[in-house]
């Protein structure tokens, strides 16, 4: 059974249909991208997903074998749906270490002393090679463009998603961000981790093995390929898609 499985989901604003029928089905350990042009209804997807409480939703949407729109935003993030907070609001005064060791309570359901996860989180970023002083910063506060996404992609390290929802990660970065954020993103693809990506840019999609790749328009899915397509959007735009179908 595929870890996320979505048939004929739609997702309103008021009484304004944005996503109008998706079906999808990403199986454990796949990474999944999905192109299109600015407002076609890529980020009200992921939202919706999260469980953001200003979508109203309908079709069936089950992961890990439950009804996930059944399931609060909290409890969609303990079974290991996650979608990483971008460009929130500052919140001075707040360590960004201290913030990921609440997600981290709330994602494993125990309860962690700052001590042992000062350890975990010291791992994590040396591993992606990131700088301690990061996370001792409040969160988001005066964090530049680059160090806002590298904070996204900590979250992912330390709450092991099962499926991360991302959602322009790469958006506002240049090129040699981009292969740093794509170089740390592989780090943490595991077997068992599933991605769903939204990007414009192929690039950051260098070292990872795509599974598919979905063009959305209007709120539907209107084209699936493999990775090629990805870079073919990148080179030559959508109309062709659009003539073509
Ligand atoms: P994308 O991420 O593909 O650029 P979005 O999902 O952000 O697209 O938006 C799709 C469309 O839905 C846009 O036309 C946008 O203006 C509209 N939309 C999104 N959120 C709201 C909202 N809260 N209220 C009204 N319209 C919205
Ligand atoms: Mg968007």
């Amino acid at each position: 059974m595929a870890l996320l499985s979505l048939r004929d989901v739609e997702v309103s604003v008021g009484d304004l249909k944005i996503v109008k029928g998706i079906s999808l089905d990403i199986n454990a350990g796949e990474v999944h991208v999905i192109m299109g042009q600015n407002g076609s209804g890529k980020s009200t997807l992921l939202s919706a997903l999260a469980g953001h409480p200003k979508y109203k939703v309908s079709g069936k949407a089950v992961f890990d074998g439950k009804d996930l729109f059944r399931l609060k935003p909290h409890e969609r993030a303990s079974l290991g749906l996650l979608m990483a907070f971008q460009s929130p609001n500052e919140v001075p005064g707040v360590p960004l270490a201290s913030f990921l060791r609440r997600a981290y309570a709330a994602r494993f359901g125990r309860e962690i002393s700052p001590f042992e996860f000062e350890k975990i989180l010291n791992e994590k970023m040396a591993m992606l090679g990131m700088e301690a002083a990061l996370a001792k910063r409040g969160i988001n506060e005066g964090f530049s463009g680059g160090e806002k996404k590298r904070s996204e992609i900590l979250q992912l390290a330390v709450l092991e998603p099962r499926l991360a929802l991302l959602d322009e990660l790469d958006s506002g970065l240049d090129v040699d961000a981009i292969s740093k954020i794509s170089k740390m993103l592989e780090k943490l693809i595991t077997p068992q981790s599933s991605m769903l990506i939204v990007t414009h840019y192929a690039r950051i999609l260098k070292g990872l093995k795509v599974d598919a790749v979905h063009v959305m328009r209007d709120g539907k899915i209107i084209l699936s390929g493999d990775q090629r397509l990805a870079h073919k959007l990148e080179e030559e735009g959508y109309q062709w898609v659009y003539r073509s179908i």
